[in-house]
């Protein structure tokens, strides 16, 4: 069939031949079977594969480590003049820490990957005549496509109907206005890609109208996929705390090294055997380095990523994880997001306010204007699919006794001007039975009322006062409904020019309609969290002003008398100083256009804050780009919303962007307190190989001591920390400033003097053991170890006491303390490890003084704390 012989392009070819060729019914769309077979054959719609990096790769990337191969290679030297059981015992710690390194990002990757599953895009196809939406990766030549305003076109496609369909061909011509496409007009074979009007090209935007096509090419057999193949990858992206740390990790890779150095030369100088002082000096360094430090904070933020997708927040780039926490402001969507969308007809009116009350059941024409005036799909089954506020209206209708099919096929429609945020309404034009057009609108009703010269009321046509229709409308919105209103005109002859907005006009208005949307019920605890939070929350709708603020003040977003709203009109009219000195006060924006988003948007970021901001049309994506953290609808957003978020919510739930942001500082958190223990413990042992020689005491530890120290609290520990749960005080501080340092707070402070005492305890016991004869090189060993579990259990909270967290919170942390110190006191007391670590058993009371000198620490950190919960600051500037 489609691929015998070269033919002319399907956009030069009319669309039954594309049909035929393509061996598929449009009305129909491809039996599954068959779609089946064609994915087969063609291959998964993709692009690329994403370039992973392979399990080689990443084990190489943990081997190459330079100073882990000169480490081995000096151990290995060191075996064969010396024992070669030192050698092993090192290379296997080497080795056990390069596993755990790989473990971790494999993790990290594995989350990574899984994320990426979910935001997979998908598409709306036609299959053995039912509509239905399937992974876009799946979408098959053949295929009918529907294409509506916010799709991505998910392959390239031989339009087959189209209602004022423009789409938005940038991403492949460069062209930024959209192009107005059609079904038959002539192409010419020739034509560039920008011209094929009968054509819809993957990876372009839907920006307006509806439209069907047969899919004629999927994945890298697109013009999208050609562009493709010709450019280079892209390069992996890292959050701006991982580039920090990256560079951080590396500066201070090379203080350490110079440290090392200097021990390294000291040791000589006092006469040590130079192999063994350099391989002590090497272990250092592995050991010290803070290399480690961006793998383990992308697992934070990976598996932080995947716990939020568990709850409804799906991250489509990783820094929002860790940037959530700086959150100021939260402008969400009024409907749907604060509210249910589950839009239910409450009352109707007659239009003029006078008028109202008296009659009990609405008139046919209104009804029968709700039943036409609709993009509603019934299934077969008696479902209906669609915009809520519509299915709410029919489902009015019907309960009125409309039989909605039967009048569908009656009067079938001839044309129409869709609903866009932007025009307020919708028309359609329908067959009147009688060889005219009944042209039917719905919308809001200001911009209804504009479009009406007359008004129906008690089933008399009379002239239209605008002041009354308003008046009405507004005395409904007052009790928080959504207000339509419905008008309609009938044509004695049918035009035959395409419909536009010029002939939207002398309407008879039919009357008004008021729908309830329940609050959410987690809306207003979350409003409220906010609040507690330092975050300040802002509706923002297309809806009437009265029924945005009636919601409001139930939500307590517009908490006292004082919070302003805004409609789009009054914004359009201010410049922008003054809508950035206004911003400040607003709650609520009412009747804005999305364009208009970006810059409330903007005007808050010139008034320094944070912001994130939900959004689910085609004209949202510029404000959800230009906002910090860019919400998309997971349920009625569009794949371009989706596209330009970074992160989309599939409940489409206020309450869970509130919980995301939590989340986000809970992993904050976490990542401050494993670089505290990290770093302390790092500090700690370059203290001690550093003063040792100062106070005249020998050489304190052999290299497979500070190996092993090293893997242990590096290891295990470290990653447990980021299991921690959330602070008790989480949501009761103010958000964290996005430019402040991970640093901040006195970490480096707390690393610089809790590593010099735990270097000196270490110390400490050194001096006793061998001032007494006793066990002195095990003794430090063993304080060292100990006395970073201690601190591990300390860092739990920056501020809260251990006694009041207590270890229930966080079990894995308290598993591996306790399987710690079990391996620890085996390296003492089991013959076959004190052969491998040079240790020997300590007595009862070497052992006790051990266990009290490696408390200190966790008993200092505890008297910081308290310090800081009675308002100590590190520096000036303080939380
Ligand atoms: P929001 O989603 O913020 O509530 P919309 O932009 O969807 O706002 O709607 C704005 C107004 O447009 C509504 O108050 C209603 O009057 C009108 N409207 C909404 N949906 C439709 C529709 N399908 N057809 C006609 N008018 C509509
Ligand atoms: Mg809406």
């Amino acid at each position: 069939m489609h691929d015998v012989g070269q033919r002319m392009p399907w956009h030069a070819q009319p669309a039954s031949a594309v049909a035929a060729g393509w061996e598929v019914d449009a009305s129909v769309g491809l039996a599954r079977v068959e779609a089946t077979r064609r994915l087969a054959r063609y291959g998964h719609n993709r692009i690329r594969e994403a370039t992973r990096r392979s399990v080689l790769r990443m084990i190489v990337d943990q081997v190459a480590d330079m100073m882990i191969i000169v480490l081995v290679a000096a151990a290995v030297i060191a075996g064969a003049v010396g024992e070669p059981a030192d050698a092993i015992a090192i290379v296997a710690i080497v080795v056990l820490n390069a596993v755990l390194g790989f473990l971790q990002e494999y993790r990290a990757d594995r989350a990574m990957r899984a994320l990426q599953a979910l935001a997979a895009p998908t598409a709306r196809v036609r299959r053995d005549g039912t509509m239905v939406t399937i992974p876009a990766a799946e979408v098959v030549p053949g295929d009918v496509i529907v294409l509506e305003a916010g799709m991505i076109v998910p392959a390239d496609v031989r339009l087959t109907s189209a209602w004022h369909l423009r789409l938005d061909e940038s991403a492949l011509t460069g062209e930024s206005h959209p192009v107005e496409k059609g079904v038959a007009p002539p192409v010419d074979a020739e034509a560039a890609i920008g011209d094929r009007r009968t054509m819809g090209h993957k990876g372009t935007v839907v920006a307006f109208g509806r439209g069907e096509g047969i899919c004629v090419a999927t994945g890298m057999a697109t013009e999208l996929g050609r562009v493709a193949a010709l450019l280079g990858e892209a390069d992996e992206l890292r959050t701006p705390l991982q580039q920090r740390l990256q560079r951080f990790a590396t500066q201070l890779g090379l203080v350490v090294l110079a440290l090392c150095a200097a021990i390294f030369a000291i040791g000589l100088l006092r006469g040590e055997p130079p192999l063994l002082m350099f391989l002590t000096a090497l272990s250092l360094a592995v050991a010290a380095m803070p290399e480690a430090l961006p793998a383990v904070v992308t697992v934070s933020l990976a598996l932080g990523a995947r716990r939020m997708a568990g709850r409804h927040a799906l991250v489509r780039r990783l820094p929002a994880v860790e940037t959530l926490g700086s959150v100021t402001y939260i402008c969400a969507d009024k409907t749907g997001t604060l509210t249910q969308n589950r839009m239910a007809v409450r009352v109707w009116r007659e239009a003029p306010a006078a008028t109202t009350a008296a009659v009990p059941t609405p008139p046919r024409a209104l009804l029968e204007a709700m039943a036409l005036n609709s993009d509603v799909a019934t299934s077969r089954e008696g479902g209906h699919h669609g915009d809520p506020t519509e299915v709410a209206l029919l489902e009015f209708a019907q309960r009125h006794g409309v039989d909605s099919a039967a009048l569908r096929q009656r009067h079938r429609r001839l044309g129409e001007l869709p609903f866009s945020s932007e025009r307020g309404r919708m028309t359609t034009v329908h067959d009147d039975g009688r060889g005219g057009a009944m042209v039917l609108m719905k919308g809001a009703p200001e911009r209804v009322a504009a479009c009406c010269s007359r008004v129906l009321a008690g089933g008399e046509a009379a002239p239209l006062r605008l002041a009354d229709v308003i008046a009405a409308a507004d005395e409904m919105a007052r009790d928080g409904l959504r207000v339509m209103a419905y008008a309609r005109r009938d044509d004695a002859v049918r035009s035959t020019h395409a419909l536009s907005e010029a002939d939207e006009r002398d309407f008879t208005c039919l009357g008004l309609v008021g729908i309830a949307d329940p609050l959410r019920p987690e809306a207003s605890a979350a409003v409220q969290e906010c609040r507690a939070a330092g975050i300040h929350v802002v509706m923002i709708t297309g809806d009437h002003r009265a029924t945005a603020e009636a919601i409001a003040r139930e939500l307590g977003i517009a908490g006292g008398a004082a919070a302003a709203s805004l409609t789009g009109a009054a914004l359009a009219r201010l410049d922008d100083d003054t809508l950035v000195e206004k911003a400040g006060d607003v709650r609520v924006y009412a009747r804005v256009a999305p364009e208009q988003k970006i810059r409330i948007v903007r005007a808050l970021q010139a008034r320094g804050e944070f912001v994130a901001m939900t959004g689910d049309g085609v004209n949202d994506a510029p404000a959800l780009r230009q906002a910090e953290i860019g919400i998309a609808m997971g349920r009625v957003g569009t794949d371009v919303a989706r596209e330009a978020a970074d992160m989309v919510l599939t409940d489409d739930n206020f309450a869970s962007i509130v919980a995301a942001v939590r989340e986000g500082r809970r992993i904050y958190d976490n990542i401050r307190k494993f670089i505290r223990y990290i770093l302390t413990g790092n500090s700690a042992e370059i203290w001690l190989l550093f003063l040792a020689p100062l106070v005249m005491l020998p050489l304190p530890l052999l290299p497979i001591h500070i190996l092993w120290v090293n893997l242990v609290t590096d290891g295990l520990p470290g990653v447990a920390l980021a299991l921690e749960g959330a602070e008790r005080d989480v949501m009761r501080r103010p958000p964290r400033a996005p430019d402040e340092s991970v640093f901040a707070h006195g970490l480096w402070q707390h690393a610089l003097w809790v590593g010099f005492l735990m270097g000196g305890v270490a110390l400490g016991a050194q001096a006793w053991g061998v001032r007494t004869g006793g066990h002195w090189q095990s003794m430090t060993f063993t304080v060292l170890a100990l006395s970073q579990l201690g601190h591990a259990l300390a860092v739990r909270s920056e501020r809260e006491s251990f006694l009041s967290l207590g270890l229930a919170g966080n079990p894995v942390l308290a598993i591996t303390v306790l399987a710690t110190v079990t391996l620890q006191l085996a390296t003492l007391y089991v013959p076959a490890l004190t052969r491998v670590f040079r240790t020997a058993p300590l007595d009862a009371g070497e052992l006790a003084l051990c266990l009290v000198l490696s408390t200190m620490v966790f008993v200092a950190v505890e008297i910081e704390k308290a310090f800081l919960r009675r308002g100590f600051r590190y520096g000036r500037r303080g939380r």
